[in-house]
């Protein structure tokens, strides 16, 4: 059957695109949901709040972000025009603070003092201890024990910030058992206690509350693009852990059907379940990525043939995640964006060609899009322009790299 081309990527008022995304929680959570949709909602069309936010994401995040042309990429790549979205210069490094920021702002209007939140390389964490400070909250942050010892320079930074960094020892002890301690942690104190997701993840209004608030990067992308080149572009590509920053980008361009939206996921080092992170490219056959439910929501997620959640691997914290957010998931099935996968050895030449060739070292997730990027520029007309989001930027991976090398 031919499928008709996707003009629009709203869910329906329970959270489901299609047959993905969705709320599956327990019982104790259902209220506290619905009391959250509902603000949201009411935030959504006050224009008070959006001024507020914008104020706050100009004069304290750094917003707007810079749209720069590359042009030593680009003349490296031979092809199209290669633009870069600077998440990677905003306030505590990346995207995050956008989404930080205004749940933060959501906390507040609902008179909840207590943040939680989790945290797996530490950014997440690092953001909400930033605008929980920022607005004098209290600020708990789960962290799996192993990430904790992998990522020690970002706990000391959360506990500068004044948070309260709680060590997880359940299994793996990574981001999946830490987001398990968070929620038991929001069953158990709901009255007080506001839970800032940060991904577009987890069950309803998660993913579309955190699409909101990172929508602001493609609304500036567009403007910026359209302003420096008089057209849209061809294609826009980003990296995609939970798909925040992707989406983040991608949503303000869905309707464009000439541009091209493409995500990467984490190659990491092999094609077998636990060497990667590719949600989308290890089908049934292997076990690998197939739909089901995963804390809270319906999606693609990592699982071996008896439905078990194996650990994954990647080279960058922010890309490890056995799951991806539903709206990819329904964009994947649709047709509407495409999903690649570049491996731990792309990434790093990518953080290396970004350093030496714009005087820029990114993130390490973001890493994974520039030789994509690249590639697909090579096979572009030079009147043909692309946009990378760089969602962060690299000094947090750059102690990494240099062990890697010295290897
Ligand atoms: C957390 C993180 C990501 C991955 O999260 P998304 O929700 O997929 O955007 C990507 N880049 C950076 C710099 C991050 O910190």
């Amino acid at each position: 059957m031919q499928k008709l081309p996707i003009t629009r990527s709203e869910p329906d008022e329970h959270g489901h695109w299609g047959k993905f995304g969705g709320r599956y929680v327990p019982e104790t959570l259902v209220a506290p949901l619905e009391a959250l949709t509902k603000e949201f909602s009411r935030a959504r069309n006050d224009s008070d709040f959006w001024r507020e936010l914008s104020q706050l994401l100009c004069d304290y995040c750094g917003r707007p972000t810079p749209l720069f042309h590359a042009q030593r990429l680009t003349a490296h790549a031979g092809g199209a025009q290669i633009y870069l979205k600077r998440e990677d210069v905003l306030h505590t490094g990346a995207h995050k603070i956008n989404n930080a920021m205004g749940q933060a702002l959501l906390a507040r209007r609902m008179g909840k003092r207590r943040i939680i939140a989790e945290t797996g390389a530490g950014q997440h964490g690092v953001a909400t201890a930033t605008v929980c400070a920022l607005f004098g909250m209290r600020c708990i942050i789960y962290m799996g024990a192993e990430d904790m010892r992998r990522q020690a320079l970002n706990v000391f930074r959360m506990r500068l910030l004044g948070a309260e960094v709680v060590t997880v020892h359940a299994g793996a002890r990574t981001l999946k058992d830490a987001i398990n301690e968070a929620l038991r942690d929001w069953v158990a104190h709901v009255h007080d206690t506001y839970y800032l997701l940060g991904s577009a993840l987890g069950p309803h209004p998660y993913p579309l509350m955190v699409r909101e608030f990172q929508r602001v990067i493609g609304r500036e992308a567009r403007e910026q693009i359209l302003s420096a080149t008089g057209k849209l572009p061809r294609v826009l590509i980003a990296c995609v852990g939970g798909g925040s920053n992707a989406i983040g980008l991608f949503h303000p361009f869905i309707s464009d059907e000439s541009v091209r939206l493409i995500g990467v996921e984490a190659g990491g080092h092999g094609k077998s379940l636990g060497q990667h992170a590719a949600r989308f490219h290890n089908g049934a056959a292997s076990g690998g990525g197939r739909v089901g439910v995963l804390q809270g929501t319906m999606s693609y997620i990592l699982q071996d043939e008896s439905g078990q959640i194996p650990t994954t691997h990647s080279i960058s914290a922010g890309l490890d995640y056995a799951a991806i957010g539903p709206e990819h998931a329904f964009l994947h099935d649709s047709g509407r964006a495409e999903y690649i996968y570049a491996s731990d050895a792309e990434a790093l030449e990518g953080f290396s060609v970004c350093a030496e060739l714009e005087g820029i070292i990114p993130a390490l997730e973001s890493s994974h899009a520039i030789m994509p990027a690249i590639r697909i520029a090579h096979e572009l007309p030079r009147h043909a322009a692309i946009v990378v989001n760089l969602s962060g930027r690299g000094d947090k991976d750059v102690q990494l790299v240099a062990e890697l090398q010295t290897q």
